[in-house]
């Protein structure tokens, strides 16, 4: 049962085939095996998941079934849930209870689904190793020495080792698509606005996006299902109709066209990374897709502008967490100023304080312009050569690393290395765009992802790509032998 797909897990509830507590417990028991080695979950909520599975069970035995009524899902820990700890894997959060229910996981919740604990990430989501998390590093369930990627790594890796049979993520500059590749995953970006961030604990509030972590496209559409749609509460939430992404799946891909970009493909990439991206492509083309090489030409400017823009808005974003109104407090301050520094000095890490201080520098008066202004300017720039892009072709893709997952510690204290593992994702949340990473293969046991990126609100899209490419293949379904 734990290696099943929540499609599958779904029908076998409604068939009888399992009940939910038993598929919870089953769920929980791994956890409780695993998660000392793996570290993918900060808490575990068995009590509220028996409850929840028990009230699933009800709903079932009167044919009354949600969609994902008695599924289990892991949320990460950005998402606040009622009532239950939501850290941002920062000590400054250590002992924050939310008071209220994200729309995401409210609205995965009223579909019946079971939440089996949060999970583990990059601290306020700043990282792609996960070894920035107060909690301590997640390991990848493929080799236990290296990392999941970051900074969804916690949903991940216990979706990878079937702790959970599905996770949310967010991704602001690569987050659920690179620790999804490193970790052999399906995830999806959703295009900004798609999905409410109302109780996503926020880094950069102009790219910050929440999405599925899933084996299959299959399963990502189902969740789509659930988490896309307007919701008030967010004023960045686009009101615009939210298509079934389950009945796409299947539309036939002959005829599109698939651009890839040449900067995705230069002397960045790792070669064998590159070889199994190559018989992937080949792969959709006996699909009877046509490819074509196109030109993002200010790819180089991504990483860079990136690091601008989400510095100056964590820095705004993150000025909240003070010591007066929740989070950490100093023992004893002296004074207001005391209280202020001291609070923010011992709840943030290092890789939050560098953050802070590069946003705060590229927002000063004096600054503003030559930094964060410029740095607009090039977002736009980015932008344009997507939509230059999509006017030729249908789909874009490409490797969604550079290599594969890399050893825990590896490149812990070089900042600057560690931010170019997102040289293909970042550009994609700069435009705003839609995108997921998908299983295409491996490099000495270690999975690879492929990027497929598409136009404005063309998740549909993009599943319906992933999906076709899965019904041929079979590397979404390989598991790290240790956890089958
Ligand atoms: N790795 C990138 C960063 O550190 C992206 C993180 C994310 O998508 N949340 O900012």
């Amino acid at each position: 049962m734990h290696t099943k797909t929540i499609a599958q897990l779904s029908a076998a509830l409604r068939s009888g085939e399992v009940s939910s507590v038993e598929l919870t417990s089953l769920f929980l028991d791994r956890i409780k095996q695993h998660n000392p080695a793996l570290n993918c979950f900060i808490s575990i909520t068995e009590e509220q998941a028996l409850a929840a599975a028990a009230a699933a069970d009800r709903c079932l035995k009167a044919g009354d079934a949600a969609p994902l009524t008695g599924v289990p899902i892991a949320h990460k820990d950005i998402f606040c849930t009622q009532g239950v700890k939501t850290t941002c894997a920062s000590k400054m959060l250590d002992n924050f209870i939310a008071p209220y229910e994200s729309t995401c996981t409210a609205r995965i919740a009223e579909a019946g689904a079971v939440m089996l604990g949060k999970t583990n990430m990059d601290e306020f989501a700043m990282g792609s190793s996960n070894e920035t998390s107060y909690y301590g590093a997640v390991k990848n369930p493929w080799d236990q020495a290296r990392v999941p990627g970051g900074s969804s790594g916690g949903s991940v890796s216990a979706v990878a080792a079937r702790l959970a049979p599905a996770a949310t993520g967010t991704d602001t500059g690569g987050s659920i698509r690179q620790p999804a590749a490193l970790c052999g995953l399906t995830g999806l970006k959703p295009t900004y606005g798609r999905v409410s961030r109302f109780g996503m604990i926020a880094f950069a509030s102009s790219l910050d996006q929440a999405g599925p972590i899933t084996y299959s496209a299959e399963d990502a559409a189902l969740l789509m299902n659930l988490m896309a749609g307007f919701d008030e509460r967010d004023s960045t939430s686009v009101e615009r109709e939210v298509p079934d992404y389950s009945a796409g799946l299947d539309n036939g891909i002959e005829g599109l066209k698939i651009g890839l970009p040449k900067e995705y493909f230069d002397e960045g990439l790792d070669d064998n990374v590159a070889r199994v991206i190559d018989a992937a492509i080949k792969e959709y083309e006996a699909l009877g897709a046509i490819i074509k090489e196109i030109s993002l030409p200010n790819t180089g400017l991504a990483v860079p502008t990136y690091y601008v823009v989400a510095p100056a808005e964590c820095s705004t974003n993150l000025s909240r967490f003070d010591g007066v109104r929740f989070g950490h407090r100093c023992e004893d301050p002296e004074d207001l100023f005391d209280l202020y520094t001291r609070s923010r000095g011992e709840g943030f890490g290092a890789e939050v304080k560098r953050r802070i201080m590069i946003g705060t520098y590229v927002l000063s008066a004096g600054y503003y312009d030559a930094y964060y202004l410029k740095a607009q300017k090039i977002r736009r720039l980015i932008s344009d050569d997507f939509r230059a892009a999509f006017e030729t072709v249908d789909v874009i893709m490409g490797p969604t690393t550079p290599t594969t997952a890399f050893k825990l510690g590896e490149k812990a204290d070089d900042p600057v290395t560690m931010y170019l593992s997102d040289i293909y994702t970042i550009a994609v949340n700069m435009a705003g765009l839609p995108a997921a990473s998908i299983p295409a293969g491996f490099v000495d046991g270690l999975p690879v992802g492929l990027q497929l990126i598409g136009n404005y609100f063309e998740e549909s899209h993009l599943l319906n790509m992933a999906h076709k490419y899965q019904q041929v293949t079979d590397w979404h379904l390989q598991m790290p032998k240790e956890f089958q």
